[in-house]
């Protein structure tokens, strides 16, 4: 039998357990990745890349716990693109350097005056029409245009970077093939059948999104538990370079509709369409979806022309931890017990919040580096690669 004696197993390749392979690598632990697809093949690849400020979740006037966790993200991932930070991101396609909010109509006082607000300056700017992004100068666009301090970025590139120091780290394998060896909730190792290997570790760090789930039933633990909030996501793809990165809001508090656009390896276009288009097309089917976000694109941005157009309807559900009425998380979360962590980052923005955590706690445990996992057997094994874009993958 092959055995691998490690410090730390993270299962999960997405933005999560990709943050976490460099981190705690970067703290002297030993470290292997399980991933069973392609790196980032969960909600990772199938996000809109929009490193947030937090200013979606203020849109009631209101700054509440979310947009505060969250607000420190976009300086820091700044910093890590600009090789300055914690983890090196040099190198990673920033699509925009800021994310928009705009509306039909003139906003209600209520919310100008909250932008104007002073804790909001240097979160989210007015815009001189001078500046306005070309999708927006035009005649016909009569509603306000806010810039936010929020970068979007090319999330292929970036889970590509964030593997390619530990490429020899990540083994594609997948865990429910697998058997657990446990002693009630303390894990002792991994069981691969098919490659008769053993992987022992002193901790297990479950960052599999939607996979905790079964990985934590096969385990029999029963806390925490999870919730899928599932989203109808739409992506057009066409031939016009018109870049637009933003939340159009409406009377309500959740964004109509929030686009990005993303550039194809074949050199096309894609808008790709969440916001409350998704969260409400849920019950749609397909080609209702299609033919909403066709009406609404229609309505929103009349004057825009999409040539060649070419629509996909994409379903995905969000993992996170179990709230009360499905609503939504403030912060990452990671919940851990004996030698196990269970962790949803809730955005891709707070994957590295999400790795501060499990360090605190790895050092509060007195955890220390004790292994080194044979690199000749790592470098044997079958390793994963990253995913494209949802909507390249799906052709
Ligand atoms: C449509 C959509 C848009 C979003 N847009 C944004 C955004 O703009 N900004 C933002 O901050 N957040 C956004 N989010 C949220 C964000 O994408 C997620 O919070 C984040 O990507 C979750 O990352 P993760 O690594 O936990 O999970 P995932 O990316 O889902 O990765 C989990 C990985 O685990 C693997 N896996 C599962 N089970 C097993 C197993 N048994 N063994 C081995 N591997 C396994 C899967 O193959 C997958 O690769 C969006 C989410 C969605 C769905």
């Amino acid at each position: 039998m092959n055995e691998l004696n490690t410090d730390i197993v993270i299962v999960g390749g997405g933005i999560a357990g990709l943050w976490m392979l460099n981190s705690l690598s970067q703290q002297g632990y030993d470290v292997i990745l399980l991933e069973a697809d392609k790196l980032g093949s969960g909600q990772s690849v199938r996000s809109q890349g929009i490193i947030h400020g937090g200013m979606k979740y203020a849109l009631n006037g209101v700054l509440s716990q979310a947009s505060d966790a969250i607000k420190d993200m976009p300086a820091r991932w700044r910093k890590c693109l600009a090789g300055e930070g914690d983890i090196d991101l040099s190198g990673v396609t920033q699509l925009s350097a800021a994310h928009y909010l705009w509306s039909q109509r003139s906003l209600g006082a209520k919310i100008t005056s909250f932008f104007a607000k002073k804790s909001m300056s240097g979160r989210v700017d007015n815009v001189d029409k001078a500046d306005y992004p070309t999708v927006f100068s035009h005649s016909g666009f009569k509603g306000n245009l806010y810039k936010l301090n929020e970068i979007v970025l090319d999330i292929p590139t970036v889970l590509k970077k964030l593997a390619a120091p530990y490429q020899s780290r990540i083994l594609q394998i997948d865990t429910s093939k697998c058997e657990w060896q446990q002693q009630g909730q303390q894990i002792n190792a991994l069981y691969d059948p098919q490659q008769d290997l053993r992987i022992n570790a002193q901790r297990f760090i479950f960052a599999a999104g939607q996979g905790n789930a079964a990985i934590l039933e096969s385990l029999n633990i029963t806390q925490p538990q999870m919730q899928s909030r599932p989203l109808h996501m739409l992506a057009v793809t066409h031939n016009t370079p018109l870049p637009i990165y933003a939340h159009c809001i409406g009377a309500s508090s959740k964004p109509l509709v929030t686009i990005t656009h993303h550039i194809n390896q074949n050199g096309s276009y894609t808008w790709y369409l969440g916001g409350d288009i998704a969260e409400s097309g849920v019950e749609r089917g397909t080609q209702q979806q299609i033919d909403t976000g066709k009406a609404l694109i229609k309505d929103l941005l009349p004057w825009v022309t999409l040539e060649n157009p070419s629509w996909q309807a994409i379903r995905i559900d969000r993992a996170e931890p179990k709230q009360s009425s499905l609503s939504r998380p403030d912060c990452a979360f990671m919940h851990c017990a004996d030698n196990h962590f269970v962790c949803w980052p809730t955005k891709l923005a707070l994957a590295p919040d999400l790795s501060d955590k499990v360090i605190d706690a790895l050092k509060s445990q007195n955890v220390i580096a004790q292994f080194t996992a044979d690199k000749q057997l790592l470098d044997n094994l079958q390793h994963s690669s990253t995913s494209m874009l949802a909507w390249e993958a799906a052709k």
